[in-house]
Order: structure tokens, then sequence, then C-alpha cells
């Protein structure tokens, strides 16, 4: 059995005091049932800090990510942060590969690649964004391209590592547009993901490894989207910055 995952996207949203607002209301909310649950928050990098003293101080059983990493533990990298900066303030998890960094600041798959080998490297997990745009889906060939984006992002690794990650399969065409992938649409790529993964790391790793889905999820269509055999839980964005929402969606995986 793997353990569902539920992660908040909370992108550029949220000051300091925001942040923390956000988090008291959560870890208000938690009970036992979310030990069943890897329950993350990914607030901007520089509330991380704040958002881990909240989590700390109420013992709350909920892990920080980071939204994006350099590869590099120090350097010239204006602008840029490193995975001993990130860790030492909270996280444990990060994102990369979001679509909105590959088609904003130009994040590759072989960038992608360096940032899991890095993080897994220092003992984090990578929740590993993968997804098509709408031409893609279009065109039909969807599967086989997130297909060459999960070999792209994991190449080089372990078997055992590649179980301890996370990849998140994310249409781009239903981040942040109300426009949800159906049960059948998101289930058809993420069993084509762990399949992949199958062909390349072994059968061991493909029934570890846990596959998100992520576009649009909110309380009233998760229950289908988690029901499916091979979606593991969700990476949310929108619903995740009202608390109400991400602790139903929690709840949901819990069940
Ligand atoms: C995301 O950007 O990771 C995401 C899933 O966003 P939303 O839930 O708002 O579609």
């Amino acid at each position: 059995m793997r353990k569902p995952v539920i992660a908040g996207n909370w992108k550029m949203n949220k000051t300091w005091a925001q942040s923390v607002l956000l988090v008291q209301s959560i870890s208000n909310r938690t009970d036992d049932s979310w030990e069943s649950v890897d329950v993350v928050v990914c607030p901007a990098l520089c509330n991380i800090k704040a958002v881990q003293s909240v989590f700390d101080f109420d013992r709350a059983p909920i892990a920080i990510g980071a939204q994006n990493v350099h590869w590099e533990a120090e350097g010239a990298y204006t602008g840029e942060a490193s995975i001993p900066m990130i860790k030492e303030i909270g996280a444990t998890y990060c994102i990369v590969g979001h679509s909105e960094r590959r088609e904003m600041f130009g994040e590759t798959d072989s960038m992608v690649n360096k940032k899991v080998h890095a993080l897994i490297q220092a003992g984090m997990t990578p929740i590993m964004c993968v997804g098509e745009s709408l031409s893609i889906r279009d065109e039909g060939t969807y599967v086989d391209y997130v297909s060459k984006q999960v070999s792209a992002g994991l190449a080089g690794l372990d078997a055992s590592h590649v179980a301890s990650c996370i990849i998140a399969y994310e249409p781009i065409w239903a981040i942040g547009t109300g426009r949800t992938a159906t049960p059948e649409q998101a289930q058809e790529v993420c069993s084509a993901i762990r399949a992949q993964v199958a062909a390349e790391y072994g059968d061991q790793a493909a029934q570890s490894v846990r596959v998100l889905y992520g576009g649009s999820m909110k309380p009233a269509n998760a229950e289908e989207l988690i029901g499916q055999p091979d979606i593991d839980g969700g990476l949310i964005g929108g619903a995740s910055l009202e608390a109400e929402d991400f602790c139903d969606l929690v709840k949901v995986a819990a069940r």
C-alpha cells in the first residue's frame, strides 16, 4: 500500500503574515487521520521558516516543501537558493519541473534531472512535475510525451531512489483553469507513468513510487480522482490557499 500524498503548491501567493495565518488555520484542523497521509505545504521560499515555526510549535503532522531549488550547493547564481539553504530552514520536499517553471523560466528536462539527483543525494523528496499542453493532448501524443519527461527527469537514478520520488501528473490545460482531467483521463496517464517506471526500474520501484494528479483538484472532484488505482493523491494549487478546502482534501485522501 502506498501512503497517499496531499501537497499544496502556494505558488507566489501569501505574504509572511498571511502564510502564518493560513498554516495556523490548517494546523488547528488536523486530527489523527492525518497520520495516514503525507501532507505537505509549499510556501514561497521567504516564508518557509515562518511556516516551519508554526508547525514545530503545534507539532503538526505536516511537512514543508520548496517550490524550486538550484542543483548546485553554492556559488554565483544570483536569485537562486540551494538545497542546504532550504533544508536548513525546514524543507524536506521540493517541487521540480512545474509547468510554470518550464514555460516561463526555461526549466528543461536536463535541469529537472540535475535537481532530482541533488535532492535525492541530500535525502529530500522531489515532487517531479510532468504534463502535456493542450496542443499535445489534442494531437493524441500525450502518453508518449509524458513518458519521455518521466524518463528524462529520473535518468541515472537507482531503482531504490526512484521508488522514493513523487511524480505529479499535471496536464497544463487543467492547471488553474477550473478544467479538471476526468478521472479516466488522469488514470490513463498516471498508469502510463507507472508503466514507464516499471520498464526502466522494475516492478518494485513502480509499485512504490507515488504518482499524484494535479490540475484544478478540489474537494468536489478529489474523491473520484484519488479513487483511481494509479493516483496516490494530489498536487493542489488554488484549493491549497483555503484552509478548509485543503483540509477537506486531506480528509478525502485519508479515507
Ligand atoms: C499546480 O499549479 O500545481 C496546480 C495543480 O494548480 P491548480 O490546482 O490551481 O490547478
